[in-house]
């Protein structure tokens, strides 16, 4: 009875499996899209800040500009 029980040393080499994910993004163009199209920007503050949606108006959360939607 002499078995040697070998070491077997391995160095596993890992397969690295990449997915890759590009539906999420492509969502993501559509929604920045329309989210541009439907918020007001404020005409004191310029591009960049955005104009909070109220029922009867839009108002500014940095100069509290206030823009009274057109009654139709
Ligand atoms: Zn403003």
């Amino acid at each position: 009875m002499g078995k040697k029980k070998k070491k077997s040393e391995r160095k596993g080499k890992k397969t690295p499996k990449k997915t890759k994910r590009v539906k999420k993004s492509e969502f993501y163009e559509i929604k920045e899209n329309t989210v541009e199209r439907k918020r007001k920007i404020c005409p004191k503050c310029g591009q960049g800040v955005f104009m909070a949606e109220h029922k009867d108006r839009f108002s500014c959360g940095k100069c509290s500009y206030t823009e009274w939607k057109k009654q139709v």
